[in-house]
């Protein structure tokens, strides 16, 4: 399939007097197209500066690839008339693009995770109906692979439920309509592993079965298995390990588009699904080593995260409180100021006064630099697109790595609605966030907390930081908070 995509026979090459002939070809020529444009895109994503026009990579070859399968639909319509396909067609995307743009118009930077989980529950469904429907009409090529098939049929559909009601799940988990607690049911590991022996053992029997009406019995068991499975996957995943769940499901519904590209016979679903199957794995990885969580145990839902025992940072103490004129008293007398922004910063939308606050600084001869810890809000990369939507320079905004050892040296560091990421519990054995690298800013001379109250962050755990000598609590909204103290740093200038 994918061979005859990269490598036509030469005699279907030569035989252009054939019905179809230029269309097959126009097609195939678009879906290559379409495949380098979106590598091309993955790369500009990966740096600030070239992922806007890493986008419109995206974009670009996302339209030549609808346009080219909408063409592709209309000559290969299945007998019922080219103006009945191209109106199904039409109706179908009016229904999903007004779908897709209201919810983009609607939705906040801090609900892009719980969205982008019930878009990648989508994907899941769309490939277990294309699996029910290809088993139910396949098709000539279809019929003629026989065995083979009814394996990516089984597959595809394992993969497609999986996703399914694991990113229900995390949709749930994120926007706070189901408990974040990871749900730690006895022998859940022997569980996970006989969903998937059990799995292997009915794919056997489906195959075997072909199309008698036997093979319903394996093909609707293993759904409901790859039902149960996806949601206890991610329902044992919880707290801060929830990042990696994000780019996990991710991942699972670029496979799962993939299984839907071998079913429906569309190599540019193929190479698509496993360009996002991929590059979700990668990111996943990235982002497990980034917390010091082992991937494998992520991936099997948890696996090894039951010896945490929460106990501790649960010890409370006198916090310190401040305001916005001392505040910016403290910093018009610092030489290095550090700003560490976390969730709190985009649910205020702090980040215009903190651009502002950033200028007025430099403006004095303070140096500012900005310390992003790899799963700071709730999104990869949340913080870095605030920053730079309010126009803070590329080269002061650094990552976790690259500033952990300077906060000695740092006079004042500025907390922006960041909690889990900067706790010094994270260093204690037993601590639920154990071992999570977080940034140091304790070392640093003075620490001010921009948040509300005394609450604990996404992982539900107590931070210590609070209670240090060295810390001092500055209440309220993060914005209102940094709009005083760029107030009262320009009266002071
Ligand atoms: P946290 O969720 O740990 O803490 C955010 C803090 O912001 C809270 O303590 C809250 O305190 C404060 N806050 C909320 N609203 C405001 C406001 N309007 N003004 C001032 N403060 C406010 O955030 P971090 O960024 O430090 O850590 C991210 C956490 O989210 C990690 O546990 C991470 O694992 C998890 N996560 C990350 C994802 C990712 O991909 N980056 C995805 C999913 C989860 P208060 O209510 O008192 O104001």
């Amino acid at each position: 399939m994918l061979s005859s995509f990269v490598f036509p026979a030469v005699g279907d090459l030569m035989d252009w007097s054939q019905p179809g002939y230029w269309t097959s070809h126009v097609v195939t020529l678009s879906y290559i197209v379409a495949a380098v444009l979106f590598i091309l895109s993955l790369r500009g994503l990966s740096s600030h500066e070239s992922s806007r026009q890493g986008n419109n990579l995206g974009m670009i070859g996302m339209g030549i690839a609808l346009a080219a399968t909408i063409l592709a639909a209309l000559s290969n319509g299945p007998g019922r008339g080219v103006l009945v396909t191209a109106l199904l067609i039409a109706v179908a995307m009016l229904i999903g693009a007004s779908i897709g743009i209201w919810k983009a118009a609607k939705v906040e930077m801090t609900g892009m995770p719980e969205l982008i989980a019930l878009l990648h529950s989508f994907v899941g469904l769309a490939a277990v109906l294309v699996g029910y429907n290809s088993y139910l009409a396949p098709d000539v090529q279809a019929v003629a692979l026989g065995g083979f098939h009814l394996g990516e049929v089984f597959l595809g559909v394992f993969i497609g439920a999986v996703t399914l009601t694991g990113s229900i799940v995390a949709y749930l988990k994120l926007s706070g309509k189901m408990s974040g607690a990871p749900l730690m049911l006895p022998g859940r590991n022997n569980l996970n592993m006989a969903a998937i022996g059990v799995t292997i053992a009915l794919m056997a029997w489906f195959i075997a079965a072909g199309h008698s009406a036997w093979a319903w019995i394996p093909f609707i068991l293993m759904t409901i298995i790859a039902l149960a499975l996806g949601f206890h996957l991610v329902a044992a995943i919880g707290g801060g390990d929830m990042p990696v769940v994000v780019s996990m499901l991710n991942s699972y519904s670029g496979w799962a588009a993939a299984a839907a590209g071998f079913m429906l016979n569309n190599d540019l679903l193929i190479i698509t699904g496993a360009l996002v199957g991929s590059s979700g794995a990668f990111l996943s990885y990235i982002m497990c080593r980034a917390m010091n969580r082992s991937f494998i145990s992520v991936i099997l839902g948890g696996f090894g995260t039951a010896e945490s025992t929460g106990a501790s940072g649960d010890e409370d103490g006198e916090h310190q409180e401040i305001n916005a004129e001392q505040v910016a008293a403290m910093l018009a007398g610092s030489r290095r100021v550090m700003i560490t922004p976390g969730y709190g910063m985009a649910v205020a939308q702090a980040q215009y006064p903190v651009a502002e606050l950033t200028n007025a600084l430099r403006d004095m001869g303070v140096e500012v630099e900005f310390g992003v810890h790899p799963v700071a809000g709730r999104l990869p990369g949340h913080m870095n697109v605030l920053l730079a939507e309010a126009k803070v320079p590329y080269d002061i905004v650094k990552e976790m790595d690259e500033v952990n050892d300077d906060f000695e040296d740092i006079d004042t560091v500025l907390v922006i609605g960041a909690n889990d990421t900067v706790n010094p519990a994270a260093e204690e054995p037993g601590s639920p966030i154990a071992g999570m690298p977080v940034l140091k800013v304790w070392e640093a001379k003075n620490v001010i907390v921009f948040k509300r109250s005394m609450a604990t962050g996404y992982a539900g755990v107590q931070n210590p930081l609070f209670f240090k000598e060295n810390t001092h609590m500055l209440f309220g909204d993060a914005k209102a908070s940094v709009d005083n103290i760029v107030s009262a740093v320009r009266q002071n200038a």
